[in-house]
């Protein structure tokens, strides 16, 4: 059987995997318009303080050769003929296929900010990216850079600058860091710690609403609730979050859900053979999971890969996964921290003194996340806790929490 992976992320990475650790008779082809093979994003940051692209490529191209796998870099496939099973590429090439898995993932959101496109605005995605960055950083005069967004990108972008001279600006519309994986006090508590060990300006409860530009030099404007107030920048970083690119998908004439492909829980698309995972799917109908992160996207690739060879295995869903050591910080985000009626807080800990925060999160009576900064005491019982939905009680027992 011939199998097409487009894409060479986590996602499509892992479906090879998954091929390969269960069917020996695989013609397999992975196409990537990134000229380099497959790099995990999260250690892309060591590329900006100086790390060599080939430092970050765990497998290099060699593994693919020893698998059998056809790895084309650096071409982008620009079309999909289902009814004929071949996919074309930017070259005119075709690719014939009896199973595709569609993995393109997701781009850079880019926030309607009247002056932001009139001249250069960096966003981290790939290695190129991160060679820019570092590029732009070392010839940047004032050695000062305005982030935009307060997400965990942002976090490890000002954290990556400052290790080689830049002094960051983030600039967040809401009142803390990590939004997403962190409650108010969690956030509070990161800042305070984050403080100590990072020269970065924070900008909480602020937009910014314009950009006026002269050449490589320019003015933000930014909103707060005193009023407004400009400064001025060289170099602006833009990590406000992540959308879809479903140009290939629509024009191929797949279904797409509000974001992006839609699928069945057996990761198939609209169209007979065809399959996808990843951040290029549309999470919507899977309640729980979280788009835009590693777990969903390899939980994704497994069983969109099973379900290529065969077996009939459904998506279950994935409990979010946010694990990072920043500013030498531990952070562990698993599940819904959201605080919302009926949500209760226990087992806090709240430790200025030694660094360490931890909650836990419960509704109906069952644990449904968990924000642990400064320890990873427990991290993996915790994980299984929230999939069992234990009571406090069994939670209490487990860990022997007093
Ligand atoms: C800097 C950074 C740090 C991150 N840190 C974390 C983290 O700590 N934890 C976490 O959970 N998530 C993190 N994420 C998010 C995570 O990386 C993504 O959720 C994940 O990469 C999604 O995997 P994917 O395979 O679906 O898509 P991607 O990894 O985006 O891969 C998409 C692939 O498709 C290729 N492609 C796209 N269009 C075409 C086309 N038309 N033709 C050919 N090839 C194409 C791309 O070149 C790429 O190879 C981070 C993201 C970034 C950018």
């Amino acid at each position: 059987m011939r199998v097409v992976v487009i894409g060479s992320g986590h996602a499509g990475f892992t479906a090879v995997n998954t091929f390969l650790k269960n069917e020996e008779d695989l013609e397999i082809t992975m196409i990537t318009e990134d000229p380099y093979p497959f790099y995990p994003r999260p250690i892309i940051y060591k590329i900006i303080r100086g790390e060599k692209p080939e430092n970050v490529i765990r497998y290099p191209k060699k593994w693919y050769i020893d698998h059998n796998i056809n790895l084309i870099l650096n071409k982008r496939v620009t079309g999909i003929e289902n009814k004929d099973n071949f996919v074309t590429i930017e070259d005119g090439a075709k690719l014939s296929y009896d199973k595709l898995l569609i993995t393109t993932g997701s781009k850079p959101f880019i926030p309607p900010i009247p002056g932001i496109h009139d001249g250069p605005v960096y966003c981290l995605r790939s290695i190129d990216d991160a060679l820019k960055i570092r590029k732009k950083a070392l010839n940047c005069e004032t050695k000062k850079a305005t982030i935009l967004g307060g997400g965990l990108l942002s976090v490890e972008l000002a954290k990556a600058l400052s290790e080689i001279g830049i002094a960051p600006t983030i600039i967040d519309r809401s009142p803390y860091l990590l939004r997403k994986q962190l409650d108010g006090e969690g956030g509070y508590f990161f800042n305070k710690i984050l403080d100590k060990s990072l020269d970065t300006r924070f900008l909480f409860n602020s937009t910014c609403q314009k950009i006026q530009r002269n050449g490589e030099k320019m003015t933000i404007e930014i909103k707060d609730v005193i009023g407004v107030s400009k400064y001025k920048c060289e170099f602006l970083l833009n990590a406000t979050g992540i959308q879809n690119d479903n140009s290939l998908a629509n024009k191929a004439g797949l279904t797409l859900g509000k974001y992006a492909i839609s699928v069945d829980p057996h990761m198939k698309t609209s169209m007979k053979n065809i399959y996808a995972a990843g951040d290029a799917v549309d999470i919507g109908s899977f309640p729980g999971s979280k788009f835009g992160i590693i777990p969903t996207a390899i939980d994704q690739a497994r069983i969109a890969a099973l379900n290529i060879l065969g077996t009939e295995i459904q998506y279950p869903g994935t409990v979010p996964w946010t694990t990072l050591k920043v500013a030498g910080i531990d952070l562990t985000s698993i599940g819904d921290v959201t605080m919302e009626s009926g949500v209760e807080e226990k087992g806090v800990v709240l430790d200025f003194d030694k660094g360490i925060y931890r909650k836990l999160f419960f509704k109906n009576q069952k644990l449904r996340g968990v924000i642990l900064i400064g320890t990873r005491e427990n991290l993996r019982s915790l994980k299984d806790l929230i999939m069992k939905k234990a009571s406090f009680q069994e939670v209490k027992n487990e860990l022997n929490l007093a």
